[in-house]
């Protein structure tokens, strides 16, 4: 193995366990690179006692000092690119630009984060002669997140540098398909000056997400994965009266006019489909093709057979994911869909036994085929005719996602049309990927998201905190009222 075995990270130190293993594969050729223990309620409980030691003087630290962790581990992540793009490229098989971009989206997670003194202090009102209301924001204790193997960087820097900026002590579970990015997060936030215990990693499966719902110790969890799974955490951590946001897959329309520039339609949409191979959950998956709108599908089809898989495409998480792919491109083909690119059987020269799929455009997909209704998750994008734009939005509504959505034209009433109309949280212009950048804060509708408030930028910062409200009076000669 490459590197040695994950460990799980508890009161500032990595530590071992006798748990059964499972294997880290590296998806661009299928070998071994380390192995991740699947770890308990007993592992879960040990991190939560970690944590509970470090609440005290870390939330009692004021929010400036603690900001000052995350100035410096945002210069680490950037010193550091490299490596850590390198380490992503290894067990998730995203490309290497990609991958870097990746570690500076974590960069500009931590600005939001060392913001957070200019933009989250406290409220304060004279509200009756010499009497003063006063809002002051309080950690919440021990917090959980959970996160996905599709950003194994990103994804949980979505929730560490604003949940421990604002005085919470974080336990992290990593997806185990992914867990060495979680463990260099920890280090090099040691080496920020973090203090131990401030953060601690389980790393695991089921058993260990299943432990941070149900431990009473915990009072708020963020969870970032599949809809299915995402329900099952809501439902489990809300059943424990903790606070919990939890963002699902997804299925987002790019709805294309015939005004469209065809230039930038067509290879934003192929970026956006085609970007770490499809596996974000603001890729492109459907796009509605409003009347003529040929030359620009033309235009894609070009777009797309350029990209080289094993350069500018890597490949997906697993065998498994590269079967259930191609089962549903095979299915829709089936149904009288036209391939129009086909990525199926995409064999790399040198990494013949990694889980390559090139990118697959599928014309003529109707609403009712499998392949327009559920999250694909690969480098997939289909098309569906619509006659004009309401038809259009019809299909996009009838989703039951709605993380994005976005629409390409030169007309200002239909963007703002289509904005206003479609059922997505977040929604773009002539953008594929229209993901709300900080201070905006990222988070979907429907089945993409249970749960109030999002998990990024200010709407984050209600979710990791919870409001005292003060009433304060000095003046003893004010007298007696309805509020005495
Ligand atoms: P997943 O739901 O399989 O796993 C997510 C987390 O849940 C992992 O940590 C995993 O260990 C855990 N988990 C898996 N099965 C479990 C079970 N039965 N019980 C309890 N916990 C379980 O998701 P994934 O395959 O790692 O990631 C891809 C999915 O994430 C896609 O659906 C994608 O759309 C979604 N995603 C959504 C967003 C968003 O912002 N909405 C962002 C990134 C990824």
């Amino acid at each position: 193995m490459k590197y040695p075995e994950v460990r799980n990270y508890v009161g500032g130190s990595f530590v071992g366990t006798d748990r059964p293993f499972i294997e880290v594969l590296n998806p661009s050729d299928g070998s071994v690179i380390s192995r991740v223990p699947l770890s308990t309620q007993d592992d879960v409980d040990a991190a939560v006692a970690s944590a509970e030691k470090a609440f005290p003087a870390w939330s009692a630290t004021p929010l400036k000092e603690r900001v000052q962790v995350f100035y410096r581990y945002k210069t680490l992540l950037e010193k550091n690119i490299d490596e850590l793009a390198a380490l992503i490229t290894e067990e998730n098989g995203k490309v290497a630009s990609e991958a870097r971009a990746e570690v500076l989206k974590s960069a500009e997670l931590c600005e939001f984060a060392c913001s957070l003194p200019q933009i989250a202090p406290g409220e304060v009102l004279e509200v009756s002669r010499g009497v003063e209301c006063r809002i002051e924001r309080y950690p919440l204790g021990v917090v959980a997140a959970i996160t996905p193997f599709n950003f194994p960087n990103m994804v949980p820097n979505w929730s560490i540098p604003n949940a421990i900026a604002l005085g919470n002590c974080l336990i992290l579970k990593p997806s185990e398909l992914v867990p060495l990015s979680a463990g260099r997060i920890a280090e090099l936030l040691k080496e920020a000056g973090l203090p131990e215990g401030v953060l601690q990693i389980v790393n695991g499966g089921k058993e260990a997400v299943e432990g941070i719902c149900d431990h009473p110790g915990i009072a708020a969890v963020s969870f970032v994965g599949s809809t299915k799974i995402a329900k099952v955490v809501y439902r489990r951590s809300t059943a424990t009266l903790k606070r919990c946001l939890a963002l699902g897959g997804a299925k987002n329309h790019l709805i294309v006019m015939p005004d469209a520039d065809k230039e930038m339609t067509s290879s934003n949409v192929v970026a956006s489909m085609s970007g770490c191979a499809g596996q974000r959950c603001m890729a492109a998956s459907v796009m509605v093709a409003v009347s003529k709108t040929d030359h620009i599908i033309e235009r894609m089809v070009d777009h797309a057979r350029k990209i080289i898989p094993g350069k500018d495409i890597g490949p997906v998480i697993s065998v498994a994911a590269r079967e259930r792919i191609e089962k549903y491109i095979g299915e829709a083909e089936a149904a009288g869909a036209k391939v129009l690119v086909d990525g199926r059987r995409t064999i790399v020269k040198g990494k013949e036994k990694g889980y390559f799929i090139g990118p697959t455009i599928i014309d003529h997909v109707t609403p009712d085929m499998r392949i327009a209704q559920e999250e694909v998750f690969g480098p997939v994008l289909v098309i569906i005719r619509a006659k004009d734009v309401d038809e259009a939005l019809k299909v996009e509504n009838a989703s039951p996602y709605g993380n994005a959505a976005s629409v390409f034209t030169e007309s200002g009433a239909t963007a703002r049309y289509v904005t206003e109309h479609a059922s997505a949280g977040m929604v773009g212009v002539n953008v594929g990927v229209p993901v709300p950048r900080e201070p905006f804060s990222f988070g979907g509708w429907n089945d993409s998201k249970f749960g109030v408030g999002d998990i990024t930028g200010r709407g984050s910062i209600e979710f990791w905190t919870q409001a005292k409200k003060m009433t304060t009076k000095w003046n003893k000669e004010s007298g007696t009222n309805w509020m005495s």
